[in-house]
């Protein structure tokens, strides 16, 4: 687990690139295998390659965070510890011991109480609470809805939107991040099917709504492989994905998931795959491959392949231990630990509450936290 203190703002989601291209994990860069004894054709031809589609949080979530980030790379760092990274990751962490409403929309009661149960397991280590809103009469959870003027819940489940995604923490009820009427968290299908991973996909999610990022964007953890092989001819095959060309020189990240069925810019390939720049606000732990907030790539994807240390056998589904102890030391309990937290959390928040760069909501939205905090 990454807290979200050693996290850039804005990212969100990182692709879930299981079983990515099949092709890939063929092999090494051309210049550690021996030559192709195949004819080149029936290479390209024999394989079937699928390309998934990634997790990405949708472009409106995106341009708002976007804008939030150029506008804090204009606040000055207060002091030392506090980067513009560091106080947006603060700002995006619920406070301690806090409860945080969850509500629906879609799906029945039953998928809303298996969906409750796995993701509970992350308040039995973080000092947090989740209500989910059950009707004790009716057994109904908590819902809200697209006409909603008002924050129905502190983190919005959908199932309707495209793939799985979350906005991290606070960001969810961010008046310039997120409405009332839009989802915070979005995991597509599962009112019509659960699939297999679905219980690691929920604790992932789950994860970024209470502040966790990415931990394959840990800085200098994950050797991914941006550029195409030297040489590379664009090559496609009949759904105009990116494939290795007839010399098997391999198509890098920037290419590959620049095709369909992505289509990212390499802006929106660096905003998930690239390091987000480490807080000094907080120390931050090593790097866990074990992470529940670790997706699993193909070696291929990585410049030592699977000698790369980001690279995994398979999916992680379930919290890792450095996710347990991490949790608990981001959103601690014994009462000292907490005071100091609120201390460095009120300095963050009075920082952007001033911030001449930021929208006057911002500043307002902030400023409540502090006083929030106060209390
Ligand atoms: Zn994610």
């Amino acid at each position: 687990m990454r807290s979200s203190s050693s996290r850039t703002a804005a990212v969100l989601l990182a692709p879930l690139l299981l079983g990515l291209a099949s092709w890939a994990a063929q092999g090494r860069p051309p210049g550690q295998q021996a030559a192709p004894e195949a004819p080149p054709a029936a290479e390209t031809k024999t394989e079937a390659v699928k390309v998934r589609v990634l997790e990405n949080v949708p472009s409106q979530f995106q341009a708002r965070i976007e804008q939030r980030k150029r506008a804090l790379s204009k606040v000055p760092a207060p002091s030392a510890g506090f980067s513009p990274h560091a106080l947006v990751s603060l700002s995006k962490r619920w406070a301690n011991g806090q409860t945080l409403k969850i509500a629906f929309k879609g799906g029945d009661a039953n998928l809303h109480k298996q969906i409750a149960d796995v993701v509970s397991e992350w308040t039995r280590y973080a000092n947090l609470k989740f209500d989910f809103g059950v009707d004790p009469t009716t057994g109904q959870y908590r819902q809200w809805q697209p006409t909603d003027a008002e924050f129905a819940a502190d983190v919005r489940v959908a199932f309707d939107k495209s793939g799985y995604y979350s906005l991290v923490g606070k960001d969810s009820t961010d008046p310039e991040i997120a409405r009332p009427g839009e989802e915070s968290l979005n995991l597509e299908g599962f009112d019509k099917n659960l699939p297999a991973d679905w219980m690691g996909v929920a604790r992932h999610e789950f994860g970024h709504a209470i502040a966790l990022e990415h931990e394959h964007q840990t800085e200098g953890a994950c050797d991914f492989r941006f550029e195409d092989d030297p040489g590379y001819v664009a090559t496609r095959d009949g759904d105009g994905q990116y494939i290795p060309d007839s010399a098997r020189r391999r198509p890098g990240l920037y290419t590959l998931l620049g095709g369909p069925p992505n289509n990212w810019p390499q802006a929106v390939v660096d905003h998930n795959l690239k390091d987000m720049p480490p807080s000094r606000a907080y120390p931050t732990g090593p790097f866990d491959k074990s992470s529940i907030m670790q997706y699993h790539f193909d070696a291929f994807m990585f410049t030592s392949g699977d000698l790369s240390q980001c690279y995994t056998s398979g999916e992680n589904l379930v919290l890792s231990d450095l996710d347990k102890s991490g949790v608990a030391s981001v959103y601690p309990r014994a009462k000292e630990a907490i005071a100091a937290d609120d201390l460095i959390r009120a300095k963050a928040y009075e920082v952007m509450s001033k911030a001449e760069a930021l929208s006057a909501t911002t500043k307002k939205h902030f400023n409540h936290l502090l006083e929030a905090l106060k209390k």
